[in-house]
């Protein structure tokens, strides 16, 4: 039997493993088998891969993936929007699944925190059959329920894996907590989160919007997707100064809406005070648990803030993430995101270009065979 190549998280911090498993011949009714096209590397990954996230080693990762499909189950039609779906269709899928069935599913529709939730590339353990879920890999089973997205032909695969899981996570917050038209925003932290709720609160109508981030590529490739400004952290390493040079961009009272696309917690404190009272602060970036800040929730009273946290997404956030990258500048800006192209062999130096921050986006290309991968300088 034919076996498929999967890089393989089996321990945290140590270099990720190249496994074989059995090749999957058939997939059962409404499971679909996909060859894997390109999986992206996602700043999870690199928390994943330290140990940040309860997960059941050995794991197969990757939440961000593009694939042709190789077989269908029986009863397996039409992908998520009613589309036809077929052998060779190229497709994305929204990496978890959800029950339907529980408390958050079905009574106060919150299904992104399902009490049996379970996503690709994070909670599979490799080691249980049929161990192929997660994009770093030549091929990946889905399972019945899978939210499976055919790509329209006019979007290439880099803008759907440059995009990756940040675009609809973006989506998802922004949904919680609009945008106004003509908002003054501030997006703390240029990484994928931070870059697509940039290209959102744009899109949705704010007036001005500063970025706060690095290193540099990271903010030049900020101000392409939209920023007016841009603060560099390592330039003004200060909280209080960085507040001071923020406030010269918003004026003096603060933005009307701050979005912490980080992960330290740190940063939560900050962009309070970056929040004119009565301004709306998205909590988007806390994805892993990094710990605890101490923190005076007077503030929140006295400032009148908005509060609103995020979690993942919903299959119906790809569906309008695919929409918007039908529209030439998302299409563009994400697939110009994508700066490094790796072979699967080499995933740990893919994914220690995601850790150092030295990729706009880091992929792998399972089939990159002959071609030449491409990662400048890393
Ligand atoms: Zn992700
Ligand atoms: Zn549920």
């Amino acid at each position: 039997m034919p076996s498929v190549k999967a890089a393989v998280l089996t321990a945290f911090r140590h270099p990720l493993e190249i496994r074989e498993y059995p090749s999957l011949g058939e997939a059962g009714a409404g499971e679909a088998l996909v060859r894997v096209e390109m999986a992206g590397i996602c700043g999870t990954d690199v928390h994943l891969w330290l140990g940040q996230l309860a997960i059941p080693l050995p794991v197969i990762m990757g939440h961000e993936t593009v694939g042709r499909i190789e077989r269908l189950g029986a009863g397996l039609k039409r992908d998520w929007r009613g589309n036809p779906l077929s052998v060779g269709d190229r497709v994305t899928w929204a990496s978890s699944v959800v029950c339907g069935e529980c408390y958050y599913c079905r009574l106060k529709k919150q299904p992104t925190r399902c009490v049996s939730r379970k996503a690709y590339g994070i909670s599979y353990c490799a080691s249980d059959a049929p161990h192929l879920r997660g994009g770093y890999a030549e091929q990946i089973h889905l399972r019945a329920g899978t939210a499976i997205f055919r790509i329209p032909d006019s979007i290439p695969s880099e803008s759907v894996v440059g995009a990756g899981c940040a675009l609809v996570t973006s989506i998802h917050g922004l949904e919680r907590a609009p945008v106004e038209w003509g908002d003054v925003v501030v997006v703390q932290g240029t990484g994928p989160v931070g870059l697509a709720a940039l290209a959102l609160a744009k899109h949705a109508g704010a007036a001005r919007v500063i970025a706060i981030g690095g290193p540099p590529h990271r903010l030049e490739l900020a101000r392409n997707f939209g920023a007016d400004a841009t603060i560099d952290v390592a330039a003004i390493p200060d909280a209080a100064d960085r507040r001071r040079a923020v406030l010269e961009e918003t004026g003096p009272f603060g933005a009307d809406y701050v979005v912490e696309c980080v992960g330290h917690p740190a940063a939560v404190n900050e962009g309070i005070d970056l929040c004119r009272d009565g301004a709306r602060y998205l909590v988007l970036g806390q994805y892993a648990d990094a710990g605890n800040i101490s923190f005076n929730p007077h503030t929140i009273t006295r400032k009148q803030l908005q509060l609103i946290g995020s979690w993942g997404f919903e299959p119906r956030h790809v569906d309008r993430a695919l929409t918007l990258l039908e529209g030439a500048r998302f299409k563009e800006l994400f697939a110009a995101e994508v700066t490094h192209k790796f072979a699967l062999t080499e995933a740990n130096l893919a994914l220690e270009t995601v850790r150092q921050w030295q990729s706009g986006k880091s992929v792998l290309i399972p089939d990159i065979g002959g071609r030449e991968a491409a990662h400048p300088g890393a």
